[in-house]
């Protein structure tokens, strides 16, 4: 490849991030286009270093809320979406050799109003699911009986979910780039347009990039890399603990409680990994916040309470490991998959909520289809950024 002079290269495409997003759309583009992946500066960690490696279908809201907020047709879609997503990544990390594990999930509800709105929401899932009998709907008692944990009101069952290791899908892919892409570990901002179009790339040294389209999936740093994300994005700071190795075997599959304010799961370790309570901070619950080296007192009382109410003895082993991390949330909470207005040339990638994990691999593969001017992907309208019009 020639270098145009005062450039530090010229390219296809630009993917900007370092995190799971941007490594699934790099990989995808790497075997047609020319592709620099511009991964970001030290601090802080991607949060696909900090994930607890639940991969659940959906969104925050449940089923039933979606579909009241944007009625059946559309909450089917983006359970169909989403679904399409999980099933993606647990493929991939298995043909990465990671061993995924179709383990399925718990949706269990705290009270009784969460509880209706979550079997209404079975109902949806098992009209728009092929294996409706799969999805199952359990009482409190039977939770308890199951251990899966107590003071819960019941839970639903969704089969399709599952569990990667994070970490190794993070190494696996980075190294799966290497003499296919180049990789830079800078940060860049999109700086202005040659005549023809051409985008203009500026990194930390001062030297500039070159390229015809730009993936802009640097999570909540998106919102540095290019103005239009400044007023779509903001960060919101999730904290996680791990307990020692429990002695027994207590969780089959994970669980995701209150919106998925809660979540954990035993690992293959046997070690208990729980993220939630933000809410514990406020008035803010920790979104605006930046810092992933601090951890919250407060957050870490209301994690400690909670396991001892729904998950007795757990505790008795420990807590050897507490983290933050720093997701990004668009401002209606929907991820960003696509062009920006204005600008076919830019294509967002992030906005996950705090659940990217789940969704990123489909994303990836919609924005690879459009940066490559295949067919139209089947995104859903209101996931692209033009709704922000
Ligand atoms: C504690 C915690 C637990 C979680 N658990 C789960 C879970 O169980 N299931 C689930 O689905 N999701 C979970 N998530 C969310 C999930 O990890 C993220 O949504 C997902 O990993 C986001 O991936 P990403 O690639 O978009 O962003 P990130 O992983 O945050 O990566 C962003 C990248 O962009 C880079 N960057 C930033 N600015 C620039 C710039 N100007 N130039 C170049 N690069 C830049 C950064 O260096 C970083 O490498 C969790 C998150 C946290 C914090």
């Amino acid at each position: 490849m020639t270098k145009p002079a005062g450039t530090a290269g010229a390219y296809d495409i630009a993917v900007v991030g370092g995190g799971l997003a941007a490594l699934f759309v790099a990989d995808a583009l790497a075997d047609h286009a020319r592709v620099v992946v511009c991964t970001g500066g030290k601090s802080p960690k991607p949060a696909s270093s900090r994930s607890l490696g639940i991969v659940a279908q959906g969104g925050q809201d449940s089923p039933a809320r979606l579909a009241l907020a944007l009625g059946e047709a559309a909450a089917s879609a983006y359970w169909r979406w989403s679904g399409a997503a999980v099933a993606l990544l647990l493929e991939r990390a298995d043909a990465l050799g990671l061993a995924a594990q179709r383990s399925g999930s718990w949706r269990v509800s705290m009270g009784a109003e969460e509880w209706g709105e979550w079997q209404s929401s079975a109902e949806l899932i098992r009209r728009w699911t092929e294996d409706a009998g799969s999805v199952l709907s359990i009482s409190g008692q039977e939770l308890v009986s199951r251990d899966v944990g107590q003071g819960f009101e019941g839970a639903v069952y969704v089969p399709t979910d599952g569990v990667v290791d994070p970490q190794a899908l993070l190494g696996s892919l980075e190294s799966g780039l290497q003499g296919r892409a180049s990789v830079l570990a800078t940060r860049v901002a999109v700086g202005d347009a040659l005549a023809d179009g051409t985008k203009r790339l500026h990194m930390e040294t001062g030297e500039t990039l070159e390229c015809q389209l730009v993936v802009v999936a640097a999570g909540w740093g998106s919102a540095a890399v290019h103005p239009w994300f400044r007023d779509m994005l903001y960060p919101v700071r999730l904290q996680g603990l791990r307990t020692g190795t429990l002695s027994e075997r207590r969780l089959e599959a994970p669980v995701l409680a209150r919106h998925r304010f809660e979540s954990w799961l035993q690992e293959p370790s046997g070690q208990l990994g729980f993220v939630g309570c933000r809410w514990a901070e406020q008035p803010e619950m920790e979104a605006g916040v930046t810092d992933d080296t601090v951890i919250s007192q407060e957050v870490d009382a209301r994690q400690r309470g909670f396991l001892a109410q729904h998950l007795p003895g757990v505790l008795d082993c420990g807590v050897v490991d507490q983290w933050t991390g720093i997701a990004s949330v668009s401002c209606d909470g929907l991820p960003l998959v696509g062009p920006i207005p204005g600008d076919p040339r830019i294509l967002a990638l992030c906005g996950w909520g705090g659940w990217g994990l789940s969704l990123l691999a489909q994303a990836a593969m919609d924005v690879t289809s459009m940066a490559l001017g295949r067919d139209d992907p089947e995104t859903p309208s209101f996931l692209t950024p033009r709704r922000m019009l």
